[in-house]
């Protein structure tokens, strides 16, 4: 047990499983967890859980409100959930004297924009690629644009908005899609930056792969290399399957971590999580994006660590919260169980009716839990415009091939019925809360 002062900040825009589970660890350790967040009005006692309201949008002026809240009392850590709080969590560090990252590796981060030129310029293998304003509306042929292409916003998250196109019509049309989303009223409710544009860049074909890994003082330990079984070819990009450990030759996943590693130490981040993508081919290693935050929502729960003999193993949120505020057992090895996780995907956008075969699919061996996170009688929206899975399928087994196959058999026995919106509203206008992965 730790000394009561100890004080944890948690940075997040979203309050659910996950916070409650930065909630239980850091109770469990004694140790304080205050969140810092935008959703003071969705706590139960905002001022009993201490909470400090802030806007994400201003990240300076979240820190500076960080650091007057605080006046005096110590903090021993900073955790951040999301791509937009880690950006004010990096400032009030700085701000605190807390070990994190600094605010410019961060900011590099929000930018797909900034993070191809900072690979590029560190000679790791980037597509071409180049920015173009949402409007006018694009003509390919006089900007050099060959195909596939994928055409992505700058900072959006959860593959939202993520399209490939294999020629010039479908490259218009993908031009209009994205520019609709970003004009949609909620994309712009988040007065995220460079809404008005987007990146186009080459498509890599390949094996994809997820890397959770935790930055100690610029030394990057691999927690999981995750597989992802499904080919992701386009032309959207929605999540299914993620599975660890990899079945990938013991060559290729040293090259994915020396990877990571480098993509890493090219942006300058430092100190605390991170969940990376790549995409794994002939001609070698691509990086597609690193976020300085862990493994979104629920999918954390893929991921369990054994502490020691004598006690159950702990989930990633522990084991980062001991991270943070260096505590004992943040170093342990993840579980020795092959694991994985489905992200259901939407098969189409419309309102979510009902749900058929819950029971059958959590009776398949292998599966461990079986979430439901999208609301009946709600509207979902398939990808590109949707960034909301119907919910997550997890399963436990002696290997990747059992697990996967546990995923597949178990999503196979669920029946989702959608019918269609009303046509005057677009899907994407209708709900979208982002479950950035
Ligand atoms: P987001 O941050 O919204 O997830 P990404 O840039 O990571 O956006 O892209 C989401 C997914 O789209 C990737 O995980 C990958 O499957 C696919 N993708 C993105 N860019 C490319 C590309 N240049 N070539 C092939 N696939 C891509």
């Amino acid at each position: 047990m730790t000394s009561p002062s100890k004080r944890l900040l948690l940075f997040t825009a979203k309050l659910g499983y996950q916070t409650r589970s930065f909630e239980e660890a850091a109770g469990n350790l004694g140790a304080q967890l205050v969140y810092v967040t935008d959703r003071c009005h969705q706590l139960e006692d905002p001022w009993g859980d201490q909470a400090i309201p802030v806007h994400f949008e201003t990240p300076e002026v979240a820190a500076y409100t960080v650091m007057e809240a605080l006046r005096g009392q110590d903090v021993s850590g900073i955790l951040a959930l999301g791509d937009r709080p880690a950006v004010a969590a990096a400032y009030a560090a700085r701000g605190l004297g807390v070990r994190y990252n600094h605010p410019a590796a961060v900011e590099a981060c929000r930018s797909k924009l900034r993070m191809k030129e900072i690979f590029r310029d560190a000679g790791l293998c980037v597509p071409w690629f180049r920015d173009l304003p949402i409007d006018p509306a694009p003509e390919p042929a006089l900007l050099g644009i060959s195909y596939p292409s994928v055409l992505k916003p700058l900072s959006l998250s959860a593959s939202q908005g993520v399209v490939r196109a294999n020629n010039r019509e479908e490259f218009l049309a993908a031009a209009g899609r994205v520019r609709r989303l970003l004009k949609s009223p909620e994309i712009l409710a988040t007065r995220e930056p460079n809404l008005d544009q987007m990146l186009v860049e080459g498509y890599i074909p390949g094996r994809e792969v997820a890397v959770e890994g935790l930055l100690i003082d610029g030394a990057l330990r691999v927690l999981a290399i995750f597989d992802k079984p499904d080919p992701l070819e386009g032309p959207y990009f929605e999540e299914t399957i993620y599975v660890t450990p990899s079945r990938l030759p013991e060559s290729t996943q040293r090259a994915i971590e020396k990877c990571a590693r480098d993509a890493v130490r090219a942006l300058g981040l430092w100190h605390g999580p991170i969940h990376a993508e790549f995409r794994v081919n002939d001609d070698g290693l691509w990086p597609i994006e690193v976020t300085p935050r862990p493994i979104g929502g629920l999918c954390a729960r893929a991921l369990r660590f054994s502490l020691d003999a004598a006690s159950g193993p702990i989930g990633l949120e522990e084991l980062l919260v001991r991270h943070a505020l260096e505590l004992p057992g943040w170093n342990s090895p993840r579980e020795s169980a092959a694991s994985g996780v489905m992200m259901i995907p939407v098969p189409k956008s419309g309102i979510l009716e009902s749900v058929a075969g819950e029971e059958a699919a959590r009776s398949v061996p292998g599966i461990t839990e079986l979430n439901i996170t999208a609301r009946l009688h709600d509207g979902i929206a398939a990808w590109p415009e949707g960034s909301s899975y119907l919910g997550f399928l997890f399963a436990r087994g002696s290997t990747p091939e059992k697990v996967e196959r546990s995923l597949r058999e178990a999503h196979e026995k669920l029946s989702f019925t959608i019918t269609p919106s009303l046509p005057v509203e677009h899907p994407a206008t209708r709900r979208m809360t982002g479950h950035g992965i």
